[in-house]
């Protein structure tokens, strides 16, 4: 549809920072790359370039291991107590917070996101678990152990930080995914290299002036921008300790393979097709507006999206309905501007591959509800689209399709086992939720359900105290919680012959 996509208009803050050279941090300064070589920046609103980038290189990556190995080696932070430590991350949750409205236009610009869900979501969410991470700090702990061996002995165990974390994050929630994945690390006293993805360097750009800021010491959060090169390097540097990953199941398997010759830690957070699964004594309104809030929360560009549905035959129709009237109410438009609720695909890439699973839909036989073409004559805006009768040969239903694209499928046969075989019928294991008034049904499909977290009447709301990852291909290690601190750190036994 040829509707006209309004331009909003950009602050003076936001211009200024758009318009700076961007540089790389590392040791706790902002360099330039030996190669001078620079990327695009787009705006996913209208397509245009509104920045460049640097590309960090080979010397680059080098010199960020190396300054991070020195910092958890020797520097300041190695030194720091676990109270300073966690008052350093406490900091940086404050000055998120001061800078949120800030930090929010910037992830409106930079990834399209409303930029009032960037800054009651993405940002909110940075700063509890910035929070809640710094506790931790103080309560990392082994414990003393009682053996069997012949003589006197003390034993303890201790927890110690693993030491050097590449860290390799997404575009889907910029700021918010490098914060998953520093604060942890940084309670745990590791040093970082960050690399943030191409597609949405700036924001991680502006959060590492905020950890200066906060008094982190130099060489502790070090960040190289650049292509997926970037991330490949740290995953082979001999400097690095842990590599914990954002992104595709296909680039995960890589890592993987790529860490195997120094066996580097490495904990992947991949994709999903996560299923919901909805029962004829569910409360109609509440599971419509769950559901579509699961699939076209951040235009579905979420690892947990509640991308494929089983409704009982008796409620289909009228769930369709009710997704359709959601859909329907979304406001779609440039991030930038207050009134959106639904803004652009990250990019033009990602804009194809879902209007190819759009047509693909319809020429499977799929039914289609509403959506299923663009929206607005410039950008990489897709309308919220429902497919129902959906088969599970159809690759709309196999398939990640990381857009506001939602496949639902009818059932007959309330049994349990039947509908988990269903639900658990693909490669991923992230996210489930069961709809119904009956507690028993839904405790017991959580049981059956093969998958890191299983929602009960709601789909994808994270909290940073509940350890979040996947089963299967979805990855594996545990971000948020304790399960976070394990993470980034080890455990060292020691036995003592008094
Ligand atoms: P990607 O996996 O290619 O990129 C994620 C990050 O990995 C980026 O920072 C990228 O630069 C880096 N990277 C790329 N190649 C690398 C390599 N060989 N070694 C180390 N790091 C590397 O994701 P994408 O291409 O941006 O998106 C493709 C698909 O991935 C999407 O359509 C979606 O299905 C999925 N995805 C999932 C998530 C998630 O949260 N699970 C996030 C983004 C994308």
């Amino acid at each position: 549809m040829n509707i006209a996509v309004t331009k909003p208009p950009m602050s003076e803050r936001l211009a200024a920072f758009v318009r700076r050279e961007h540089k790389l941090l590392i040791n706790g300064k902002w360099v330039a790359p030996q190669s001078g070589a620079r990327f695009d920046v787009f705006n996913p609103a209208d397509g245009r370039q509104i920045a460049q980038a640097a590309e960090a290189g080979a010397p680059e990556v080098d010199a960020a291991v190396r300054a991070a190995r020195d910092a958890f080696e020797t520097g300041a932070w190695a030194r720091m107590t676990p109270v300073d430590r966690g008052k350093a991350v406490w900091r940086l949750a404050d000055l998120i917070e001061q800078h949120a409205d800030e930090l929010a236009e910037i992830e409106a610009l930079d990834c399209g996101k409303p930029v009032s869900y960037a800054r009651q979501f993405d940002l909110t969410f940075s700063v509890e678990l910035l929070r809640y991470m710094a506790g931790w700090s103080t309560k990392i702990m082994g414990s003393a152990i009682p053996t069997s061996l012949p003589g006197n002995w003390h034993c303890y165990t201790m927890r110690e930080p693993v030491g050097v974390c590449g860290q390799i994050v997404p575009w889907n929630f910029p700021i918010m995914m490098a914060v998953w994945k520093l604060a942890p690390a940084l309670a745990a006293g590791c040093t970082v290299v960050l690399k943030p993805a191409e597609q949405t360097p700036l924001g991680a750009l502006r959060l590492g002036e905020l950890i200066q800021e906060a008094g982190i010491p130099d060489g502790v959060v070090n960040i190289l921008t650049g292509d997926g090169r970037v991330g490949a390097a740290l995953v082979e540097h001999k400097g690095v300790d842990k590599i914990a990953f954002t992104g595709s199941t296909e680039v995960g398997r890589l890592i993987m393979r790529n860490a195997a010759p120094d066996l580097k830690k490495v904990s992947l957070e991949l994709g999903g097709k996560s299923p919901a699964m909805v029962f004829p004594d569910a409360d109609l309104d509440l599971t419509a507006a769950g559901i579509a809030n699961g699939i076209f929360f951040n235009s579905g560009q979420c690892c947990t999206a509640s991308s494929r549905i089983f409704a009982h035959r008796k409620i289909f129709d009228k769930l369709m309905d009710g997704l359709a009237r959601e859909a329907e109410k979304a406001q779609i438009g440039p991030g930038l501007l207050p009134d959106t609720t639904l803004g652009p695909l990250i990019s033009d890439e990602q804009f194809q591959k879902v209007n190819g699973y759009l047509e693909s839909g319809v020429s499977e036989g799929a039914e289609l509800v509403t959506g299923g073409e663009r929206w607005g004559n410039e950008g990489y805006f897709v309308k919220p689209t429902v497919f129902a009768n959906t088969t599970d040969s159809m690759r709309i239903m196999r398939e990640e399709i990381f857009g506001p694209v939602v496949c639902a499928t009818p059932f007959d046969d309330e049994d349990l086992d039947q509908l988990a075989a269903m639900a658990n019928d693909t490669e991923y294991g992230l996210g489930a939720s069961v709809w119904t008034r009956d507690i028993g049904t839904a405790h017991q499909l959580a049981r059956k359900i093969k998958a890191g977290t299983v929602w009960i009447n709601s789909h994808l709301p994270n909290d940073v105290a509940l350890p979040f990852g996947g089963y299967k291909q979805s990855g594996f290690g545990r971000e948020m919680g304790y399960e976070a601190i394990e993470l980034y750190t080890q455990v060292k036994t020691v036995a003592a012959n008094l």
